[in-house]
């Protein structure tokens, strides 16, 4: 049986909060977040919500004076944003997904969208990260296990493992330029990437993501998709074939805030009802489900006297 994981970035403004300037699509967040919640119910697929654990409070003096950071950290929401609740918190979002069905796994995004991997970023401002984040998740019940990287910068994982995660989302490999991207849309495109969970250093279960929904954007896919259809669509296609045939993983992942047009809307329509259509020979699990087989994998091999 191959398994399909459907991870999700949910950040509303804040992933953009240290921006000089904001991207449009900040304003799609909202409506996306709640397009994709009902798309995922349509088709019954349980996903991973990386959640930024600012999102999950209902207020906040916007000072946050005992954060390693700062108050200039938090600028913006004092600024520009002082009137924008909407970017700030979820403010309901959070909770939906806590009551939709089916169960999805509510992970963290870290609480502010720190960049874990920068060189500046020091383990104390990591804790305080990953303390925030779960005191914010703890006042909503929510048990936070799975960690999805901002920015896909993966970094101290030895203060992950301290704060009580079991797993993470590895990075994507960067194919190299335009034109590899137009080739693997239309001929000769490659395999799509099965993932395989491995137990690091730390006791960590990496789960490496396969795809990003939207990696595919702009003017390349403007040209493309008129005549050969939706390139991410069919390259999901061939990835759930390969899941389904080799018994491996396929790891998709995407921002709500990408989905801003009907257009993408249908992509996402389009990916999830492929998906629901061959859950004969494919599992939807979360990352913390995923984590899980792992641990089990690795409890029997060491009862069974085996090297891992
Ligand atoms: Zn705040």
């Amino acid at each position: 049986m191959g398994t399909v994981v459907i991870s999700v970035d949910a950040e509303l403004g804040w992933g953009f909060h240290d921006l000089e300037d904001l991207p449009d699509r900040i304003d799609n967040a909202r409506q996306g977040w709640r397009d994709l919640l009902d798309i995922l119910t349509q088709y019954d697929l349980p996903a991973t919500w990386g959640i930024v654990g600012h999102l999950m409070l209902s207020e906040c003096d916007g000072n946050h004076a005992d954060h390693p950071l700062g108050p200039s950290w938090f600028r913006r929401e004092r600024g520009v944003w002082a009137d924008r609740p909407d970017v700030r918190f979820g403010n309901g979002l959070v909770e939906a997904v806590q009551q939709a069905r089916p169960d999805h796994e509510i992970a963290s995004h870290s609480f502010s969208h720190v960049d874990f991997g920068a060189p500046g970023t020091t383990d104390e401002t990591v804790r305080a990260e990953l303390r925030a984040a779960e005191d914010a998740a703890e006042a909503l019940g929510v048990d936070l296990r799975s960690f999805i990287f901002p920015r896909n910068h993966v970094g101290h994982r030895r203060e992950l493992a301290d704060a009580g995660f079991d797993c993470y989302r590895g990075v994507v490999p960067r194919p190299a330029g335009r034109r590899r991207k137009l080739v693997s849309a239309t001929a000769g495109s490659p395999t799509p990437k099965l993932v395989t969970p491995a137990v690091d250093e730390y006791g960590l279960v990496n789960i490496p993501a396969s795809l990003h929904l939207f990696s595919f954007q702009g003017m390349t896919r403007a040209l493309v998709q008129p005549v050969f259809g939706d390139p991410i669509v069919s390259h999901v296609e061939r990835g759930l074939d390969a899941a389904a045939e080799r018994d491996g993983i396929f790891h998709v992942w995407l921002h709500p805030s990408s989905i801003g047009s009907d257009r993408d809307r249908q992509r996402i329509t389009e990916v999830c009802r492929r998906i629901h259509d061959r859950r004969d020979e494919l599992d939807v699990l979360t990352m913390g489900e995923v984590a899980d087989q792992v641990d089990r994998r690795r409890t029997s091999r060491q009862q069974t006297g085996e090297t891992a």
